[in-house]
């Protein structure tokens, strides 16, 4: 399926004027849906899958910033280090620690987000609050060279309810502040997916993650 062009100007408008990153997320969509939104001049994908995220880097142009936005397991951190523009999913110091290692190794020092649960659904990955305050104590201890943690990451409950989305959105923003004031390199909230992306920068996402809106919905 063509890429929705109509979606993507609008989205891509709106982000610019609320200065606001759109990660266009491409997770089983063909190659070839990538090089068309290439055309149109975007340049950050997101992609869930390590061995799919592979296959793609190799195929398409160099200047695509990769964004892994699924849950990376550890022992598969070196395969993307070498190339990775920024992993949004780490929730734990093993996780964080193997980027740092793999990292150096690739003489790179790798961009992160946290990822916090802030879902009222069981399934969804992340660190809650108290997770997250240790997380941020390690860094600033150990000073981690290979990593450069800029930011959080979240995911909101699916609902309709905007009310439970807006209250969620907050928490993680009020979260966001607070460790920014504790890192100063903190620089991206990344909240915000094809049905709540508004609502996420209404309360403070400087970072949208949006696939079916833009590529359609995957089955
Ligand atoms: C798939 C996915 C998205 C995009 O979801 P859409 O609803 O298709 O916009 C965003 N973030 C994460 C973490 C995802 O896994």
């Amino acid at each position: 399926m063509p890429v929705n062009k109509k979606n993507y100007t609008e989205i891509k408008s709106y982000t610019e004027a609320n200065n606001c990153t759109l990660v266009a997320v491409s997770k089983i969509k063909p190659a070839e849906d990538i090089s068309e939104m290439y055309t149109l001049g975007q340049r950050d994908f997101g992609e869930n899958y390590v061995q799919e995220l592979m296959e793609k880097q190799t195929s398409l142009p160099a200047s695509i910033n990769w964004h892994f936005i699924g849950h990376l397991q550890s022992n598969k951190v070196k395969y993307i280090a070498p190339f990775v523009h920024l992993i949004h999913g780490v929730d734990s110091e093993k996780l964080l620690k193997e980027i740092n290692k793999q990292a150096q190794k690739n003489d790179r020092v790798v961009n992160c987000l946290l990822q916090v649960h802030i879902a009222k659904e069981e399934t969804k990955f992340g660190l809650d609050e108290n997770e997250l305050e240790e997380l941020i104590l390690k860094i600033k201890e150990e000073n981690y060279p290979g990593v450069n943690v800029e930011g959080l990451m979240g995911m909101a409950s699916f609902s309709d309810d905007t009310e439970i989305i807006k209250k969620e959105f907050r928490f993680l923003n009020d979260l966001y502040e607070k460790c920014k004031s504790q890192l100063p390199t903190f620089k991206h909230l990344s909240m915000g997916m094809s049905g709540d992306y508004k609502v996420a920068i209404s309360e403070g996402s400087n970072m949208i993650r949006v696939g079916s809106l833009l590529f359609g919905a995957r089955n």
